[in-house]
């Protein structure tokens, strides 16, 4: 068997083996290749990270020969060698995984460094203070990254040096003064861990590699993983590249850029450099950066220079482009390429714009936009008139649009806290760093101090559709006392603010949010989704008002409305409890023709919102005890109310308990205990179709749904009522109305008989919210007690009622569709479960050829991009 190769040199890999170079290395091999100033490298395998873990955290002996082998041949392209003082190869070690997550690993920068080669290095170049900068600087990522010390801590004793000396900035340092920062640093290392610092290159770099690969699995990184549906068992590829120092004087520097601008999609280089500075301060947010257009003024001809890569890349890539670059005495390289994060407006705008560009197909332009991403675009922004009224306090930089308002919590485990206990949070940080995800997560909005728009905050906001606004300097926060002060003003923990993601102004008040108004690219873009999908979206609604929004947003019908929402409105809750309470069906009845008007209302709304498209009703769900108040006090009110006894309502709230509701008389089994309950819903049902079909002369074909089924004889015997009760309507009426029935699939023995139940249903709708409950075997109210303790040992990446089980549950859905079909052939599919709104699980079911999912109105859109998606990557027509 030939031996598996773990380790690249650039030029050995390319832009298509993403999957085992990761998305850094990847495209390192593919612009070496494509000629770009890249400084030589090697990128050690995903799988050999996979390999790490398989042996117990340990790297194979086989794989630190192939490693050193490599490094050989680096140092023969550079004619540098590891660890010679006369002429030094330094390195940066970087994590790159097959999707990109920024900041969410580690990074290594200088290392090779020690205190001989940093000597060679002071002579080399003929610049003592840079060599210690770089070495000093080294010392803190290793220790921190490896080590895991504190970084604090060295940062405690860079001021202190810097204060000692009166630098304002680190720039003001001189050599001698940072010869004594990196001897503080040794110091404080060797009290740390009891040994001094590494001095030996070739175990400095297996330690690094050690670490970029434990960093996959550090908390952040999973909580990132969880939010972005990646898979744990990717793993992350090293990249270790000679380094090129942007640190070296006043001609060097380093930046990040955008091909186009990352929140607004304006075409037009968008970026940040520092000047004499490395990489980590312009991400970290540690100095604020000037922008790329103060590049051009400064080195015209390297601006010139990264103009002309940046387009190429464009093109390249068919996308934009987010650049990491350096300048080292003013020669410019490029560290990495990638598609750049941005917002959803920016991705619909530069989708659009390069499909009219000719860069790409209408198809391509699917999948540039991130489905989930729409939320944002469907998120409040402030009412006018209020925003108006308001006076800002102060001012910093739109980083993410969109309006939030909140109360003041500084840091994340309290944003958090807060926000879990129903709150709404703003999160006010100096700088945020990826340990806040969580708390970015929880808030409404977040505002920080410091930081440029490329830093952690306005890329991880941006990335999620937070509102955020950076690098506000005139706040004056101080965590400590949970304050912050804008000149006079003193804003204290819990008070509220609202941001402006969109401008940057804070305001230190309560604002108003209304919902977006939703045109132009947008529109376009939707449209090319709509001609492209094969999946029909419809939406889950209950109400009128509800049903308008989601044909607004683009709903081609209903596909699950809980009838049971509609009995729990004020005017009809006495009717619903008299039922309930009836000891006869006499006295049951009598309560069902309370109801009868009410109900056949809510269905002429319902159609008149939907103007003629489809409409599927399900039939009561819900086990009857949650009509009813439980507390004495309570029962004891309504028993006045009702003009019965006390007792006798006890007596039937206490017939009605179940030990396992979910799992108990609910769904057609209330139907087969009270077919009358059925018998009002259906004449609702088919006399509001007949009453708007005359009316409006829209040909409704009412769907009704018997839910909870897993035999075919209760399904039935429940539909005989159905149809008995429509027909008798129907004659009555001397109309001609179609309807069918049909049933949720959400048991798991109706899956396993879906061949038998299609004899009788005409429909299928797969209810995934109970078949995830049932086939897993716990409770979908119960679940979240634990999960999280599932996510912590890996047992589960995520919430299986959030995104769908393919593996079990969506084999049964498979299987159901196939047998249903098998037996129907016009057997009509459709999954209305909280999974119809979740792209990953939209995808799935177009592979297996359902007709439609369902989802909540706010979710209509994404549903239908994740359509045309899934459409793209596996044409069904
Ligand atoms: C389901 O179970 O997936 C479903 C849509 O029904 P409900 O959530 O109302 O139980
Ligand atoms: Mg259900």
């Amino acid at each position: 068997m030939e031996k598996k190769k773990y380790v690249y040199l650039f030029h050995e890999g390319n832009a298509s083996m993403k999957n085992l170079l990761g998305g850094k290395g990847a495209n390192l091999a593919e612009m070496t290749n494509i000629g770009l100033p890249v400084p030589p490298g090697f990128t050690v395998t995903t799988e050999a990270c996979t390999r790490y873990y398989e042996d117990g955290q340990k790297i194979a002996d086989e794989i630190v020969e192939e490693i050193f082998e490599t490094l050989h041949k680096l140092e023969n392209i550079t004619g540098k060698k590891f660890g010679d003082p006369s002429n030094p190869l330094l390195v940066s070690v970087r994590s790159g995984a097959r999707a990109s997550m920024p900041g969410m690993m580690d990074t290594i920068l200088n290392l090779g460094l020690n205190d001989e080669t940093v000597e060679g290095i002071a002579k080399l170049t003929n610049n003592e203070r840079f060599a210690y900068d770089s070495y000093r600087r080294f010392i803190t990522m290793f220790s921190d990254v490896v080590m895991q010390i504190d970084k604090n801590k060295f940062e405690h004793i860079l001021d202190q040096v810097k204060e000692e000396n009166g630098a304002k900035f680190d720039t003001d340092l001189t050599a001698e003064n940072l010869k004594e920062v990196v001897r503080r640093f040794k110091e404080l290392y060797r009290n740390e861990k009891g040994e001094d610092f590494p001095q030996d290159p070739k175990m400095q770099l297996l330690e690094a590699v050690k670490a970029v690969f434990r960093s996959w699995n550090n908390p952040r990184a999973i909580v990132y993983r969880r939010l972005n549906d990646i898979p744990s068992d990717w793993g992350t590829a090293v990249n270790v590249q000679t380094m090129v120092f942007g640190n070296m004087g006043e001609t060097s520097g380093t930046g990040v850029a955008f091909t186009r601008n990352p929140a607004t999609g304006e075409n037009k280089i968008f970026g940040e450099f520092l000047l004499n500075a490395q990489g980590e301060d312009v991400v970290a947010g540690i100095r604020t950066p000037q922008s790329i257009d103060q590049l051009k003024e400064l080195m015209p001809e390297v601006y010139a220079e990264f103009e002309r890569i940046a387009h190429l890349l464009e093109k390249h890539y068919k996308d934009m482009q987010d650049m990491e670059f350096t300048i080292e005495q003013g020669k410019l390289y490029f560290l990495q390429t990638r598609n750049g994060k941005r917002t959803a407006q920016a991705a619909l705008k530069i989708a659009v714009d390069l499909v009219e560009e000719g860069l790409i197909t209408k198809e391509e332009a699917m999948l540039k936009v991130d489905a989930k991403q729409l939320d944002q675009l469907l998120h409040p922004m402030f009412d006018q008139a209020e925003l108006k009224a308001a006076k800002p306090i102060a001012k910093g930089l739109p980083a993410s649009p969109g309006a939030a308002c909140g109360k003041v919590y500084f840091t994340a485990e309290e944003a958090k806290e807060a926000a879990a206990k129903g709150e709404k949070v703003v999160l006010v940080r100096i700088e945020t760093s990826p340990e806040d995800i969580e708390g970015m997560v929880a808030a409404e909005g977040i505002l920080t101090a410091r930081g440029g728009m490329t830093s952690h905050a306005a890329v991880v906001a941006r990335g999620m559709g937070k509102c955020c606004v950076a690098g506000c300097g005139d706040i004056k926060i101080n965590e400590e006392g949970k304050y912050f002060t804008v000149g006079d003003l003193r804003i204290n923990e819990g008070d509220y603010i609202s941001i402006d993601g969109s401008t940057g102004n804070v305001y230190g008040q309560k604002i108003k949010t209304v919902e977006p108004q939703i045109t132009g690219y947008f529109e376009t873009f939707m449209k090319w989704a709509d001609e492209i999908r094969t999946l029909k979206v419809r939406t889950n609604a209950d109400t009128p008002r509800d049903a308008a929004q989601a044909v607004k947003f683009g709903a081609e019908g209903i596909g699950l409305c809980r009838t049971e929402h509609m009995f729990f409105e004020e005017d009809r809750i006495p009717a619903v409890r008299e039922m309930i309470v009836a000891k006869s069906e006499e006295q049951r009845r009598k309560a069902l023709d309370k109801l009868l008007p009410m109900q056949r209302e809510d269905f002429i709304g319902i159609y008149e919102a939907m103007e003629g498209r489809p409409v599927t009703i399900r039939l009561l769900d819900p086990p009857l005890h949650e009509f009813l108040p439980h507390e004495d006090e309570d029962i004891k009110a309504l028993a006045e109310n009702m003009g019965i006894t006390f007792e006798e309502l006890k007596a039937t709230v206490e017939s009605l308990k179940e030990f396992n509701p979910m799992l108990g008389h609910r769904g057609c089994r209330l139907a087969v205990t009270y077919p009358e309950i059925a018998e009002m819903q259906t004449r609702a049902i088919i006399e509001a179709a007949i009453d708007v079909k005359r009316r409006k002369g829209w040909d409704i074909v009412p769907e009704i749904m018997i839910p909870l089924v897993g035999e075919l004889k209760e399904l039935k015997y429940v539909k005989d009522v159905i149809v008995k009760t429509a027909n008798e309507i129907i004659e009555r009426e001397g109309v001609k109305l179609e309807y069918k029935v049909g049933t949720m699939i959400e048991i798991p023995r109706a899956a396993l008989t879906a061949d038998e139940i299609a004899k009788e249903a005409e429909f299928f709708s797969f209810g995934t919210n109970d078949l995830t409950q049932m086939t897993f075997g716990f409770s979908r109210d119960d679940a979240g007690k634990f999960l999280n303790d599932y996510y912590d040992k890996k047992i589960f990446e995520f919430d299986p009622f959030a995104k769908l089980d393919t593996t079990g549950v969506g084999k049964l859905v498979k299987m159901a569709a196939e047998l249903g079909r098998g037996t129907r052939k016009d057997l009509k599919l459709g999954i209305c479960g909280e999974h119809g709104g979740d792209p990953s699980s939209i995808e799935f079911c177009h592979n297996i050829g359902l007709d439609y999912v369902s989802c909540s109105p706010f979710r209509v859109p994404i549903a239908r991009l994740a359509a045309a998606q899934a459409q793209v990557k596996n044409p069904r027509r």
